[in-house]
């Protein structure tokens, strides 16, 4: 994959330092959905851009003093209004999924594109997130391998929830169908349906 195949249109670019290169010959097969907000609960700032590439002052708030030794990063960043922000390219290996298993393998960040949304479990998410994220998944299958979608509390059950329990499975079947037809948008959700 060249560079530029490796960058989502329409994305604005803002590269991590928290990121590597992917095993060899590692085919992309799945993409993780998160969810985030820093401080929790709080939409609309740029804390996590700023967390997502060294960048925060972790004085700024209090909740942030235990952020401070981590470096993570996604592919994807989609905001409330939509907006998607691309801190990795898709053939690079982003830092999101932490100790993980899916389908039996492990440590998923190296076969996985990661897909953060700005939410929380306590609230639900946006229309323009439901509709952005579907197309930038829909642009994800047509250029990467990707047999299924998951969540981070999928390939981590026990340690982590995001995108947690207002993110409606169901609806994201929906809006996928409208770019990829049922029968495709229903495949990639059927190996997290069986393990949810
Ligand atoms: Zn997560």
């Amino acid at each position: 994959m060249s560079q530029t195949a490796g960058l989502l249109s329409g994305a604005r670019q803002l590269p991590s330092p928290n990121v590597d290169e992917r095993p060899p010959e590692e085919a992309v097969t799945l993409a993780v959905l998160h969810a985030i907000s820093l401080p929790p609960e709080e939409f609309g700032g740029d804390a996590v851009e700023r967390f997502f590439t060294n960048c925060l002052d972790c004085n700024a708030h209090q909740y942030f003093a235990q952020l401070r030794e981590l470096r993570v990063s996604s592919h994807l960043f989609i905001r409330r209004d939509g907006e998607v922000i691309q801190f990795a390219p898709f053939d690079a290996r982003a830092w999101h999924a932490g100790v993980s298993r899916w389908r039996g393998r492990e440590r998923c960040n190296d076969f996985s594109v990661g897909i953060e949304l700005e939410g929380s479990d306590q609230q639900p998410f946006s229309d323009a997130q439901y509709q952005r994220l579907a197309s930038c998944l829909a642009e994800l299958v047509a250029r990467l391998p990707i047999a299924d979608i998951a969540g981070h509390a999928d390939i981590a059950p026990g340690r982590k929830t995001d995108p947690g329990p207002h993110f409606d499975w169901s609806r994201l079947q929906r809006e996928l169908a409208a770019h990829l037809g049922q029968a495709r948008a229903a495949a990639l959700l059927a190996a997290r349906r069986a393990c949810a």
